[in-house]
Parts: structure tokens; C-alpha cells; sequence
């Protein structure tokens, strides 16, 4: 079983084969990350054209190789993520179905494909306990089955990965010859290695302190962030500030992003007792672009060797946005013919917004 997987729901245009047998037959991407970087932000047009210019030559190079006959099916990311992007993969997709019609289609999750892709990487049998980080996520959860996902808590207003980006933009960190290259948070964490997170206090945000479930919050967080940037102009290029401070100021935000997820699969890790569900935090998984943060990885990884968890991570490169994720997502649905279509249905539509699965409240 071999299936095509295609990615475009930001600002990566990635495509990928994988087969049953977990080999990467191919792979590649590409980055939009300077084109957005002058805007402080994804423009959804920008992003639109170049998915649009870049969906032929990335799918020519995974499929370079590879004879279209030898291939079951493509599977699609059609949610959530930038409606206008996802339109451009599903478009593409589209084309391509009717070319090679032997090829069946499975819509794909993008936030299921980052909570089942270390599957593809490690042997970890359902069910685990899995965080998903990333740039417009955060959600702890327990994957019971491929589509059989309970949400223990998400985030109440923005996700890590844009607490890291905004911070990494306030602090002008696009223009540091050192990390302007790298994605917001890569560059903080990059920084954040040789800093001291001791030397600015960032207190727990009234609200968020407030909150004794296992959902996040990180915009208070930001905001003081911001005003810290703002009172000791702590930013790349800033007269007042050397190179020692942007570190030790990245280690602090690092470290505060860190202590309140950590504070939260706390909580999971120990609500899973109370609702005698032990078998779901035998495993913990991290997952989404932010888990390749190696602080993020060591802190709770120091938390599972405590309760005796085994904590699995998928390699760095599979962390962040990438089409091996989606095309694994595809053969795990087409194993158990979770909506593989013999032809794309008349209407496919991107959804901007999707939840994952259900609230835990509902099952237990
Ligand atoms: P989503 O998956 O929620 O739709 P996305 O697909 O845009 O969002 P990902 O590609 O999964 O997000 O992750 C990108 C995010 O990961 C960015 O916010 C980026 O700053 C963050 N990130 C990447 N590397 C690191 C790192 N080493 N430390 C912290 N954050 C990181
Ligand atoms: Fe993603």
C-alpha cells in the first residue's frame, strides 16, 4: 500500500509517499517563511500563490521516481489551516484524480496527522496520551484509535508556536543574522540555549492561574512579554541591548511557555487516575511544530520519568509542517477504511476551523 500525501494548510507546500511498510518512498517541501516575513505574518494570498506555483514541482519531485500505477491513493489535508491555502491542495488533488483515476482520496485532519505521525517513526500501540504545539493549536488529548481522539484541554485564546512567533518578531529576531532564517520559536529556542530564564521575572497571568484544568492560555503571557519588551527595550539592534540579553530574555519566555504546558499534562497525567483510565498515560506523545523544542522535550521528560511514562517524540523534521504526516494519516485510514473515497466527492470543501475529536466530558 502506497499513498501520495499532500500539505497546504499554511504556509508549506509539502508532499510525500509513504508505504504500509513505514518507508518514506519520498519526500520534499517548501518554505514560504521570507515571503511572509516583511508582513510579520502569514498573508493569505502570498501564501495562495505560492502553493499554487509550488504544488507541481514539489509533486513531480516525490513522484520522480515513482510510477503513478504503483500509487493507491492521495490523501489531502482539508482542515484546519488557511481556507484560501487548503483550496490550492485540494484543487491540486483534485486535477490529479482525474489524471490517474485508479487513485482513491482520504481527506485528511491536519491535527490528526501531527498526533498519529510518530506512529510512522515508533512502534506506539493505542491508546497513548498525546500534546499537540504548534503554530495555531494547543491540545492535550488521548488518541484512543485513528479517529478516536478525546480532547483533556486546549487552548482558551492563542497557541504556543504564535506566543513564540510574536515574541521572536517583537524582539526583531528576523533580522538577527544568527536566526533569521528559522521560525520563531527555532530562533528563541536556538537563543534560549545559552541564556539565563532567571534573569526577568514573567508571572502566571491572573487568569490562567485561575484555571485548574488542564486547559492553556498563553495570551496574557504574551502580553507581558510585549510590555517587558517594551519598558527595557529588549530587541535585536536596540542600543541598550547585547547579545546576553536577547539569550536570557529568549530562555525566560522559553521557559515560561514550557512551565505552563507542563503544568497542564501535570494535571492530565494525574486526572487520568481519577478516572481509573491509567492505560492512557502509559505513553505520552509530543507532537506539532513547538514539540521540537528540546527544553520543552527534556522538562517533560523529566515529569514521565517521575510517574514512570514512557515519552516518545517524533524526530524533529516531522515535528513542524511536512506531507510524510499526511500521506502516514492516509494509510492509517485506508488500513481501516476510515472515508476513503473511490472518486473525490463533487463537493470538498477546506474547513478554516475543525475540532478534533470530542470533549472528554462527553465520555466519561
Ligand atoms: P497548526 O499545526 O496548528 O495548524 P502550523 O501547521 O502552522 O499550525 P506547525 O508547522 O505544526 O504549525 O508548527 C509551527 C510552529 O512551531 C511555529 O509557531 C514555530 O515557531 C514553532 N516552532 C518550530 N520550531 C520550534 C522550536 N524549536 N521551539 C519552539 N517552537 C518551534
Ligand atoms: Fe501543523
Amino acid at each position: 500500500l502506497r499513498i501520495l500525501g499532500i500539505e497546504t494548510s499554511c504556509d508549506d507546500t509539502a508532499a510525500a509517499v509513504v508505504d504500509s511498510q513505514r518507508t518514506i518512498l519520498s519526500q520534499a517541501c517548501r518554505n514560504q517563511l521570507k515571503y511572509h516575513q516583511p508582513w510579520g505574518g502569514i498573508v493569505p494570498s502570498i501564501a495562495k500563490n505560492h502553493h499554487y506555483e509550488n504544488l507541481v514541482p514539489v509533486v513531480a519531485e516525490v513522484m520522480k521516481d515513482i510510477e503513478w500505477n504503483t500509487i493507491d491513493a492521495i490523501a489531502t489535508s482539508v482542515k484546519p489551516g488557511l481556507v484560501i491555502s487548503l483550496w490550492q491542495g485540494i484543487n491540486f488533488t483534485r486535477q490529479l484524480l482525474q489524471k490517474y483515476t485508479h487513485l482513491s482520496f482520504i481527506p485528511i485532519h491536519h491535527m490528526e496527522a501531527h498526533a498519529l505521525t510518530v506512529r510512522l517513526t515508533h512502534d506506539v500501540p493505542f491508546p497513548y496520551m498525546v500534546l499537540l504545539a504548534s503554530g495555531g493549536h494547543c491540545i492535550l488529548g488521548i488518541v484512543e484509535d485513528v479517529d478516536k481522539f478525546y480532547r483533556l484541554g486546549e487552548t482558551k485564546d492563542i497557541a504556543p508556536g504564535e506566543a513564540f512567533d510574536k515574541s521572536a518578531r517583537e524582539m526583531k529576531l528576523h533580522e538577527h543574522p544568527l536566526v533569521q532564517d528559522m521560525a520563531g520559536g527555532a530562533a528563541i529556542g536556538y537563543l534560549a540555549r545559552e541564556g539565563d530564564e532567571k534573569r526577568y521575572q514573567l508571572i502566571t497571568s491572573r487568569y490562567s492561574a485561575k484555571m485548574k484544568d488542564c486547559s492553556f492560555s498563553f495570551g496574557g503571557m504574551l502580553s507581558q512579554i510585549r510590555r517587558v519588551i517594551g519598558k527595557e527595550s529588549i530587541y535585536y539592534g536596540s542600543s541598550s541591548t547585547d547579545e546576553q540579553k536577547l539569550k536570557d530574555f529568549a530562555a525566560c519566555i522559553q521557559a515560561s511557555i514550557v512551565r505552563h504546558i507542563e503544568t497542564r499534562v501535570h494535571r492530565a497525567i494525574l486526572f487520568c487516575d481519577t478516572i481509573q483510565k491509567s492505560q492512557w498515560k502509559q505513553r505520552l506523545v509530543l507532537a506539532g511544530g513547538v514539540a521540537s523544542n528540546l527544553y520543552l522535550r527534556q522538562r517533560i521528560n523529566d515529569l514521565c520519568s517521575h510517574y514512570g511514562i514512557e515519552l516518545v517524540c517524533p524526530p524533529v523534521e516531522f515535528c513542524t509542517d511536512n506531507g510524510v504526516m499526511i500521506a502516514w494519516n492516509g494509510i492509517e485510514r485506508y488500513r481501516r477504511n476510515l472515508n476513503v473515497f473511490e472518486r473525490m466527492p463533487e463537493i470538498v470543501v477546506p474547513e478554516g476551523r475543525s475540532p478534533l475529536g470530542s470533549d472528554i466530558s462527553e465520555q466519561v
